[in-house]
C-alpha cells in the first residue's frame, strides 16, 4: 500500500517566491473539515496525493483558500500541458455551454467532428481517423479490440496475442491492467489473458540489455512466435519511471512487426500533446505506429481520450457496433479543440524543449550533488523523474521519494506522490506554458528539499 500523506498540520518556514507562497501550516488548518468528509466519504484510494484544497489553478500556480500557491510540476497528472485554467479553454468550455450544448452521444456535433479533423492533422500521415472516447484506459481497451481484430483477420483466431512491456501503465480497467505491466496491479483478476505477454522495457537502467534481442529472447521464453501475436503495446516513455527506450530498438521492433503483419500502439496518454518537447513522444524514436492512444493532455482540462489510426484499422467495426456514450462529449471537444490550438499557436511544443532542456539541466547538477541517493534522472523536455535510491544502490527508496515530495509541498512546489517501481521515482511534469524563471524557482526549492530529505534521514 502506498503511504498515506499526514492530515496533522505542521508549521513550515513561510515561502515568497514569484511563484510559490506558503503563509499556513500544512495541511492549511482551515481545509481539514473538508480534508476529514473526504476521509469519511471517499474510498481509501483517494487519499494518495498531497492534502492541499485545490481551490483555483491559472497558468503554473495551484491556489487553495487560505492564502497559498504553489508551483505546479504535477500538471494534475499531466493534464494541463496548456496550463491550467487557460481564458481560451474556459471561453470555449462557456461558449458551447451558454448555447445549450451539454450532451449528443453519437449524433453529429460539430465540435467533436471538429476536434476529429483537427487531430487528424497533427497526426503522421495516414492516421486521419479519430474515435473519441472519456478515459486513457478505454482508448487501451479499444486499441487491444482493433489489434486483435485485425489479428485475426489476417492471421485467423490464434493471431490474438498483445506484446507489452514489464512497468508499462495503461490504465485501471481490466484489459488495461492485463496489457499493464505492473504484476501487483492485477492479483485480484488471478485468472489473466493467456495470450498476453510482457517483456523487459529497455529503459537502460532497471533493464541494462536495451538491444532488441532482449524482446526477441523473452517472446521465445514464453514459447510465442509472430504467428501468435496480434500487435505490440508500448507507453512511449514510462509513466512510473520518465524512461524512454533506445531509437534503433525501436525501429528494430517496428521493422519486426511489419514483417509479421503485427499492428503497433503507442500509448500517448500522457506522454501526446508536447509533453517530451515533440508533438507526440514516438517521433523521438523516427517510427509510426498504426495506432496512437491520447488522453490527459490532449483537453488540458476536461474529460476525453483519443484513438487515432488509419482508416482500414478504425473502420473495422460498422455503424453502431462501436459506440461510446460521452466520447466526443462537445463541452469537452470543444476544450480540447482550445487546447490544441494554444499548443500550436503558441508553441508549447518548443516551449517543452527549451524549458525542459534548462530542467534537465539543473537536475542534472542535484543528482550529481546526490550521487548517493539519485540513481538515475530519466525523461525529456518537461517530463521527468528522479529515481531515489537506496544509498550507493540501486534498491528503490520509496520513503527518500516521499520525503522529498511532502518537503517540496510545503516549501511550494507541487508534485504528486511518487510513481513507479517502489513509489521511489520523484515525477515533474510542469504545464508546458511554464518560463525558465519559473524553472529556475522549482529547482530550487527541489534542490533544498532533496538536501532536507536526504539530512532527515528518510533514506536508509
Ligand atoms: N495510459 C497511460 C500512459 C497513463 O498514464 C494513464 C493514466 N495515468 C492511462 C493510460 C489511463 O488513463 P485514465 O486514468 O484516464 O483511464
Amino acid at each position: 500500500m502506498s503511504k498515506a500523506f499526514d492530515f496533522t498540520p505542521k508549521a513550515v518556514p513561510a515561502v515568497r517566491t514569484r511563484f510559490r507562497r506558503i503563509t499556513t501550516p500544512i495541511p492549511a488548518p482551515d481545509s481539514l473539515e473538508i480534508l476529514e468528509t473526504m476521509r469519511r466519504h471517499e474510498p481509501a484510494n483517494m487519499l494518495g496525493q498531497p492534502p492541499i484544497l485545490w481551490d483555483r489553478a491559472d497558468g503554473v500556480q495551484v491556489y487553495d483558500r487560505f492564502g497559498n500557491m504553489w508551483l505546479d510540476w504535477s500538471s494534475g497528472v499531466l493534464v494541463a500541458n496548456a496550463g491550467h485554467g487557460s481564458k481560451e479553454i474556459r471561453d470555449a468550455i462557456l461558449t458551447t455551454v451558454e448555447r445549450g450544448l451539454l450532451h449528443t452521444f453519437c449524433f453529429p456535433n460539430a465540435e467533436r467532428i471538429e476536434l476529429a479533423r483537427a487531430l487528424s492533422a497533427v497526426a503522421p500521415e495516414g492516421l486521419s481517423k479519430t474515435f473519441l472516447l472519456t478515459t486513457g484506459s478505454e482508448t487501451i481497451e479499444c486499441a487491444v479490440k482493433l489489434m486483435r481484430t485485425h489479428g485475426q483477420r489476417v492471421g485467423g483466431v490464434r493471431k490474438i496475442g498483445i506484446v507489452s512491456f514489464e512497468g508499462d501503465f495503461h490504465g485501471r480497467t481490466l484489459g488495461a491492467q492485463m496489457v499493464g505491466g505492473i504484476p501487483a496491479l492485477k492479483e485480484w483478476i488471478v485468472n489473466l489473458d493467456p495470450d498476453m505477454h510482457q517483456v523487459p522495457f529497455p529503459d537502460g537502467f532497471r533493464c541494462r540489455d536495451a538491444s532488441f534481442d532482449g524482446f526477441l529472447r523473452a517472446l521465445q521464453a514464453k514459447e510465442v512466435g509472430p504467428d501468435r501475436v496480434a500487435g505490440v503495446v508500448m507507453e512511449t516513455f514510462q509513466g512510473g519511471s520518465a524512461g524512454f527506450a533506445p531509437a534503433p530498438y525501436i525501429q528494430a521492433m517496428v521493422a519486426w512487426c511489419r514483417a509479421h503483419d503485427i499492428l503497433i500502439t503507442f500509448d500517448e496518454v500522457q506522454a501526446g500533446f508536447g509533453r517530451s518537447g515533440k508533438f507526440f513522444a514516438f517521433e523521438h524514436y523516427g517510427v509510426v505506429p498504426d495506432l496512437i492512444c491520447c488522453g490527459k493532455g490532449i483537453s488540458s482540462s476536461l474529460p476525453l481520450s483519443a484513438v487515432l489510426g488509419r482508416p482500414e484499422l478504425l473502420d473495422q467495426y460498422g455503424p453502431a457496433d462501436l459506440t461510446n456514450t460521452h466520447g466526443g462529449n462537445p463541452v469537452c471537444a470543444a476544450a480540447a479543440l482550445a487546447s490544441l490550438k494554444k499548443i500550436l499557436n503558441e508553441k508549447l511544443v518548443a516551449n517543452a524543449r527549451v524549458a525542459g532542456g534548462i530542467l534537465h539541466e539543473g537536475l542534472a547538477r542535484i543528482a550529481a550533488t546526490h550521487r548517493d541517493v539519485i540513481g538515475a534522472v530519466m525523461g525529456r523536455g518537461l517530463v521527468a523523474g528522479l529515481h531515489m535510491v537506496r544509498r550507493g544502490g540501486v534498491e528503490p527508496d520509496g520513503e527518500l521519494a516521499f520525503a522529498v515530495v511532502e518537503k517540496a509541498l510545503h516549501k511550494g512546489l507541487l508534485m504528486f506522490a511518487p510513481v513507479g517501481l517502489g513509489a521511489a521515482t520523484v515525477k515533474i511534469c510542469p504545464p508546458l506554458t511554464i518560463t525558465e524563471d519559473a524553472v529556475l524557482d522549482g529547482l530550487a526549492a527541489l534542490g533544498e528539499a532533496i538536501a532536507e530529505a536526504v539530512a532527515e534521514g528518510g533514506c536508509a
